[in-house]
C-alpha cells in the first residue's frame, strides 16, 4: 500500500486496522540471480537499487538476525557531505543528494532533518584547515560557511567557549547536514525492495560460500544451500569474518563504537555539533533526548557493547564542551561493531572470485552513505563497472598505496 495523508486519516477513523505488513516473510528459494549477505542499510539499499535501477527481481537479502538489528539501527543518525579528498568527496555529495529525495523515492518518512552540522575549531591551524575543507566542499557543489569566534558564540551560546584547553576559535557550518531516523531508513528500503519482488529472509546466517573454478556458485546458510549467480557482501562489522569464509583476507579491523542518549529535554541544541578535539559529538533527537558519542573503544572486538573507560571519556568531553550536560540523566548506552578500514575509507569492489563483490570499511560513518552505497554497489553488481561516484574505493589501493586517508593518520583504525 502507498502511504498518504488520506490513508492516515482513513485508518485513524477505522481503528488502524487497514495497515498491511510492510514486507513479506518468504521462505528462501533454491536459487537467486543475486544474493545479498546482510540486511543492514547497505544490503537493503543495494537490493532496492538492483531491482529498481537494473530490473533484477530475483534477489534475496539474507540476514542472520532481524532487518535493521545491526549498525543501521544503532548509529547516531548523522548525515553530511563534508569530506575533502577526491573519492570520498564526490561519493558523499552523491549520497546527500539521494537523501534529499529519499522520502519521496521510498514513500516512507525517514525524518530527514537538515538542521546543519558544525565542526568546531580550537586553533588557528584548525581554522585554516576548515577554510580549505569548506572551499573543497563548495567546489564539489555542497554548502559550507566558515564562522568566526563571535558568530559561533552568538549562535551556540550554550557551549563553553573559553575553556583554557580548547577555547572555540570558530567553526565550519554545513547547513545541508543533519540527522535522519535510522531504523526508518532500513524499513523504507526493505519495504521498497519487497515491493519490487526482493525476498528479505531473516534468521538466515550465511555460513560459507561455494566457489568453483574461481566463480561463485552459491552460499551455505543456516536454512540450507542457496545457489546464486552473483553475491554481494554487506555485513559491516562482520566483514573480515565473512570475507574469510570466501578465502579473502580483508584490510578491515572490527572495533566497538558506543553511543548514549539522555532523558527527553526541551529543545536545546538545534544543530549537530562536532567537537573534534575532544572526539565528542552531539545532537538532540525529535523526542528530546541528547544523543551523543565519541571515539572507538580502541581494541578489536565483535561484542555489540562497550566498556566504561570510553563512557567516562565521552562524558568528560561532553562536560568540557557544555557543562550543563552534567544535569541531564542518561537513559541508555549501546554499542555497534565498526568495520574499520586501514585508511578510514570504504571498499566497494569486485574480488578475485568471479561474481563475488564486497562492500565494507564503513568505519563509524556508513549511515550517511546508505543511499549512495546501495546505488553504486547495485551498479557494480549489475554492470560489472564502477559507478563514477565510487571509482576510487578499490581493494587494491592497500597494495598500491593509493589510500584515501581523510584524516592523514595512516593505517591506525582508532585514529580515523
Ligand atoms: C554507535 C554508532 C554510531 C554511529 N553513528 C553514525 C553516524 O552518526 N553517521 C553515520 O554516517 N554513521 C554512523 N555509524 C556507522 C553506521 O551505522 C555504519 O557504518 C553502517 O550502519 C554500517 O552498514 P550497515 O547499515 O549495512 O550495517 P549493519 O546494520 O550492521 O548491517 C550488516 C548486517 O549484516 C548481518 N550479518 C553479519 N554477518 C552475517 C552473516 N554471516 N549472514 C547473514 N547476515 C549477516 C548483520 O546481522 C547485520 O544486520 C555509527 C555506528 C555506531 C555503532
Amino acid at each position: 500500500m502507498r502511504y498518504s495523508a488520506w490513508e492516515v486519516f482513513r485508518n485513524g477513523l477505522t481503528g488502524n486496522k487497514g495497515w498491511k505488513p510492510v514486507w513479506r516473510n518468504p521462505e528462501p528459494k533454491s536459487s537467486y540471480d543475486v544474493v545479498i549477505v546482510g540486511g543492514g542499510g547497505h544490503g537493503l539499499s543495494t537490493a532496492y537499487y538492483l531491482a529498481k535501477n537494473h530490473g533484477i527481481a530475483n534477489i534475496a537479502v539474507l540476514e542472520k538476525g532481524y532487518l535493521g538489528g545491526g549498525n543501521v539501527g544503532r548509529n547516531t543518525t548523522i548525515v553530511r557531505a563534508n569530506y575533502m579528498l577526491e573519492g570520498n568527496s564526490q561519493f558523499y555529495s552523491h549520497s546527500l543528494k539521494l537523501w534529499e529525495n529519499l522520502e519521496r523515492e521510498l514513500n516512507y518518512n525517514v525524518m530527514l532533518s537538515q538542521r546543519g552540522q558544525i565542526l568546531l575549531a580550537h586553533s588557528d591551524g584548525q581554522m585554516d584547515r576548515f577554510a580549505r575543507l569548506g572551499n573543497m566542499m563548495r567546489m564539489q557543489g555542497d554548502d559550507a560557511e566558515l564562522w568566526g569566534r563571535d558568530e559561533v558564540r552568538a549562535k551556540l551560546p550554550y557551549l563553553n567557549h573559553d575553556t583554557a584547553r580548547f577555547p572555540i576559535y570558530g567553526g565550519l557550518m554545513h547547513w545541508r547536514g543533519g540527522t535522519a531516523r535510522h531504523d526508518a531508513v532500513a524499513w523504507g528500503y526493505a519495504r521498497g525492495a519487497d515491493r519490487r519482488g526482493v525476498d528479505l529472509i531473516q534468521n538466515c546466517q550465511v555460513t560459507g560460500f561455494r566457489i568453483e573454478g574461481g566463480q561463485i556458485r552459491g552460499v551455505d546458510t543456516t536454512r540450507g544451500y542457496i545457489a546464486a549467480g552473483k553475491v554481494g557482501m554487506c555485513v559491516a562489522g562482520r566483514s573480515s569474518q565473512v570475507g574469510e569464509m570466501a578465502g579473502l583476507r580483508l584490510p578491515i579491523e572490527s572495533h566497538v563504537l558506543q553511543a548514549f542518549v539522555t532523558e527527553g529535554l526541551k529543545p536545546l541544541i538545534p544543530h549537530v555539533v562536532s567537537f573534534g578535539m575532544g572526539h565528542f559529538y552531539i545532537s538532540q533527537s525529535d523526542k528530546g533526548g541528547l544523543v551523543f558519542g565519541g571515539d572507538l573503544d580502541g581494541y578489536n572486538s565483535y561484542a555489540q557493547r562497550g566498556n566504561l573507560p570510553m563512557a567516562e571519556h565521552v562524558a568528560e568531553a561532553g562536560m568540557a564542551l557544555m557543562p550543563m550536560i552534567g544535569k541531564a540523566r542518561m537513559l541508555r548506552s549501546w554499542g555497534g561493531i565498526m568495520d574499520m578500514s586501514m585508511d578510514g575509507s570504504p571498499i566497494i569492489d569486485k574480488t578475485s572470485i568471479d561474481g563475488f563483490f564486497i562492500n565494507c570499511g564503513w568505519c563509524y560513518g556508513g549511515f550517511k552513505a546508505v543511499p549512495a552505497s546501495g546505488d553504486v554497489f547495485a551498479h557494480l553488481i549489475a554492470t560489472g563497472n564502477h559507478h563514477a561516484a565510487a571509482n576510487r574505493f578499490l581493494l587494491d589501493r592497500f597494495a598500491t598505496g593509493r589510500m584515501i586517508d581523510e584524516t592523514g593518520n595512516g593505517a591506525t583504525p582508532n585514529l580515523h
